[in-house]
């Protein structure tokens, strides 16, 4: 296994996308073994945590009768209602105090797949002094591949914790990886 403590250095951030119990079996929008990726991401955000490397979360975090929804006309079933117990964080999910929670989906009018996506986050992070981003969680295929392509187009060295995503469908996952390869992001598998 790859070992964070290895890996990370200083300019790097860690950034744990959407590990909540409705993209998690049995939540609302279940994402097939979204809750494996607990147990690889959490010696990373400690790891990270431990040498002060900068550790966001983001979470999906979205008002009642989002359009997202597909009783507003959306694609997906209704998830991560703010203030839910399907929006918490997967309860296994270790989060240190240091921690920065970045959220996203809170528009009316819009979604906001990715962490990027009016929330401030490239701002923290060129605040932060980074230049690298380790970016993992969930769905591969729809909101990681969006906050990576973000990061990417951002200017920030992206790499994507491939064992520390899931994808909605196997399908996805794959062009996913693809289209992060292309928009410059390395894989880590
Ligand atoms: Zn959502």
């Amino acid at each position: 296994m790859l070992s964070p403590e290895n890996h990370l250095q200083q300019g790097d951030a860690l950034l744990v996308v959407d590990v909540q119990k409705d993209f998690c079996p049995r939540g609302k929008l279940p994402i097939p073994r979204g809750d494996e990726v607990v147990t690889v991401l959490n010696p990373w955000i400690a790891a990270a945590a431990g040498r002060g490397i900068p550790v966001f979360l983001s979470r999906d975090w979205h008002p009642a009768g989002h359009p997202s929804f597909q009783d507003a006309g959306g694609p997906w079933p209704v998830h991560c209602v703010q203030d839910t117990p399907g929006a918490e964080w997967h309860p296994q999910l270790l989060i240190p105090d240091t921690v920065e929670v970045v959220t996203k989906g809170t528009r009316y009018d819009q979604d906001q797949n990715s962490a990027f996506d009016q929330t401030g986050l490239a701002e923290k992070l060129r605040r932060d002094g980074v230049q690298r981003l380790w970016v993992a969680g969930l769905a591969l295929d729809v909101c990681v591949l969006a906050t990576v392509r973000d990061g990417c187009r951002e200017g920030f060295e992206v790499r994507v914790l491939v064992d520390g995503c899931r994808p909605v469908t196997e399908e996805g996952g794959e062009k996913a990886l693809d289209a992060m390869r292309q928009a410059g992001a390395v894989l880590i598998e």
